[in-house]
């Protein structure tokens, strides 16, 4: 059975020792939700220590990174590569969230082409994309969105299907000061989104999970899970405490079952 994904980014968030006790708290917990897959995306920093609960825990959390650079090694100060992120031996690798895009100018050729390191090392990319505000006011979302999908799917193959995500996550919905998309809205675009993968992958397109996120929160949570095409649940704050996540996983499950 296809299983609803359950994840966070923390961003630049938590000590070391906040994210290792965030971690023991949380494996106890997301055994209790069996439909569920659930991950986190620590900073680097963490990665290793964390990983080494997980497997002393032997639990099935998956672990991804926030970045990472496309090449194998090289002249690129401040950059973290594909073998080094292998050596920790990660599921996820988080590419093109839209504070990459904004801050560190991470444009949908950059995204492709760490999308395609990510797959030739064995991981699973998510890519992120969404629209601004600006955007969405002059009626072009749709055209920005299937623009940076189908640039960051380039040469990427229906073999790869199984191996990647996409979280679909409007600019103006994320973070501090963001506003949560209203529910109908994000059934239009995720149905969109479905059909630019089917015109890209054929009946296989259906296959690639399609997350939602920007202001998850246990108010909206359980509407969002509910619709035809959103295949999982990407949350930045409302999931920062264990517990706080535990309620969303509650609600979720009201509606997954
Ligand atoms: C995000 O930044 O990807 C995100 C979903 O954050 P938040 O839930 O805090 O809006």
């Amino acid at each position: 059975m296809k299983k609803f994904l359950l994840g966070t980014n923390w961003k630049m968030n938590k000590s070391l020792a906040e994210a290792i006790n965030y971690t023991k708290q949380l494996m106890p917990i997301i055994k209790k939700y069996e439909s569920f897959d659930f991950f986190i995306i620590p900073p680097y920093t963490h990665l290793w220590k964390i990983k080494e609960e997980i497997q002393t825990a032997n639990s099935l959390l998956k672990l991804g990174a926030q970045n990472m650079h496309e090449e194998d090694f090289g002249q690129f100060t401040g950059e973290i590569s594909p073998l080094m992120l292998k050596e920790i031996g990660l599921d996820i690798i988080e590419l093109g969230h839209s504070e990459r895009r904004q801050y560190f100018n991470e444009t949908d050729e950059a995204v492709n082409r760490k999308a395609l390191a990510a797959l030739k090392h064995g991981f699973n990319p998510l890519i992120c994309i969404g629209e601004k505000l600006e955007n969405k006011n002059y009626g072009v979302s749709k055209e920005m969105l299937a623009k940076q999908l189908k640039i960051a799917l380039t040469d990427i193959s229906a073999a790869a299907i199984g191996h990647f995500w996409i979280a679909y996550e409007p600019v103006w919905a994320i973070g501090v000061g963001g506003t949560p998309a209203e529910t109908p809205y994000v059934n239009e675009i995720h149905n969109f989104l479905r059909s630019v993968l089917i015109e890209r992958y054929g009946k296989n397109g259906d296959d690639i999970p399609l997350l939602f996120g920007g202001s998850v929160n246990i108010n909206n949570a359980s509407d969002y899970a509910q619709l035809e095409n959103v295949d999982g649940l990407f949350i930045g704050r409302s999931a920062w405490e264990p517990q706080l996540f535990e309620e969303i996983m509650q609600s979720v499950k009201t509606v997954i079952g």
